[in-house]
């Protein structure tokens, strides 16, 4: 059983929002527009809300940015420059330890890659989803299978950036000898991370409407089920650490950024519909591209809204979310910050599934075991403070 890694309480990360795609995948309800005309707007404003929200991290060490969205590599190596050197400006940034940029492989050409050479990044993200060019066409992707793969090769080939990829099994195209080969290809390849999700339909996205009129074959969750197992399978015999339910690393190439969320660290937010945490409330920025623009071009806070953690919330998130680890859920922690009570109802709830199988109690730690993690959100709720 792994240890939670260490991390000092004085490090945060900002998590930027680029709110622009170049199509619009039918499974998505992320935030994002298809026109990119209010782009350079956009970056304006965020300029203006790096420097208006400069206290929220009190002073903390920012040691990780990630550039989600999305669509973050439509932003050009200079656009990318001149928000980090903003950044600068205006938080306390020391070494950092990852800045990531989530990328479509359509936008991953070798010149494109050559000039994020001359930028902060260090780590690539590439929405990869499928190798398979009739399901990238059901999913709407942007990208053919060619520029999957291209994009792998060329980022590779650089020796510069720490790699990961995103994969979505379970969709109705996708066969089980398919999902090996794609599993096959990232081991070939020797991907250092990735990222793999069951593709879930939902409400009112394009999939949705095409299941629900019939013009889609719906998403099976046995299938999904399946893959997920063979995932499983797949990171145990090919030396993967199953770090999150849907997180895979070689040793010691675990996504940074992720990894301080998991583990409640405090983060900051920018961009339409960005979350931040500041350890004892959530707030959120409306997913508005045009409100968006118009406060922050009146130099007026972006709209969104601001919820205050009750301590019910924090234990269902730190259950939720430990339990969607390898490190597990610790109960000297439950006791500390929630008190005696609530590490015995959590014994106590927990006992038939371990009875089952599906967790394990081991040196005051609870554990999904493989047949747990199937059902990994299901159990958690189950644990919830109600
Ligand atoms: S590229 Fe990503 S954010 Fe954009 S529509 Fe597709 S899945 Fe959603």
């Amino acid at each position: 059983m792994m240890k939670w890694p260490t991390t000092n309480d004085n490090e945060a990360g900002i998590y930027i929002h680029i709110p622009f795609c170049r199509k619009a995948c039918h499974y998505c309800n992320f935030h994002f527009s298809t026109s990119l005309k209010l782009k350079s707007d956009f970056l304006e404003a965020l300029k203006k809300e790096i420097a208006l929200r400069s206290n929220y991290l009190e002073g903390k060490q920012v040691t990780t940015i990630y550039f989600g969205g999305g669509t973050p590599s439509v932003l050009t190596a200079t656009e990318i420059n001149d928000i980090v050197q903003t950044l600068h400006q205006h938080y306390p940034i020391g070494t950092l330890r990852e800045v990531t940029l989530e990328a479509n492989p359509d936008d991953l050409t070798p010149e494109y890659i050559d000039s994020l050479k001359d930028t902060a990044v260090n780590r690539l993200s590439i929405g990869i989803q499928s190798f398979q060019q009739a399901e990238l066409e059901y999913m709407n992707r942007s990208h053919t299978a060619a520029q999957a793969t291209n994009a792998i090769d060329y980022a590779l080939n650089t020796h510069r950036f720490l790699l990961t990829i995103d994969l979505i099994y379970g969709g109705p195209l996708l066969t089980d000898e398919q999902w090996a080969e794609h599993l096959k290809k990232v081991a070939i390849w020797g991907i250092p991370h990735f990222s793999a999700y069951a593709l879930t339909v939902e409400e009112k996205t394009a999939l949705d409407y095409a299941i629900r009129s019939k013009n889609s074959p719906p998403v099976d969750p046995e299938k999904a089920a399946r893959h997920f197992t063979m995932l499983m399978e797949f990171a145990r015999t090919n030396g993967y650490d199953h770090y999150e339910i849907s997180n895979f690393a070689k040793p010691g190439m675990h996504a940074v950024h992720n990894t301080h969320y998991w583990m409640g660290c405090h983060y900051l937010g920018l961009g339409p519909s960005a979350h931040s945490f500041n350890g004892s409330s959530r707030s959120w920025n409306a997913p508005n591209n045009a409100l968006y623009i118009k406060a922050l071009t009146q130099n007026l806070p972006a709209p969104g809204d601001v919820e205050v953690l009750t301590e019910r919330d924090t234990f269902n998130e730190y259950v939720m979310t430990s339990l969607r680890t390898q490190w597990g859920c610790n109960l000297q922690k439950i006791e500390n910050n929630w008190g005696a009570e609530s590490q015995k109802y959590l014994l106590e709830n927990s006992q038939h599934y371990v009875s089952e199988g599906k967790m394990i109690l081991h040196e005051n730690h609870l554990y999904l075991t493989s047949a747990g993690r199937l059902f990994a959100d299901a159990i958690a709720s189950d644990l919830f403070w109600v």
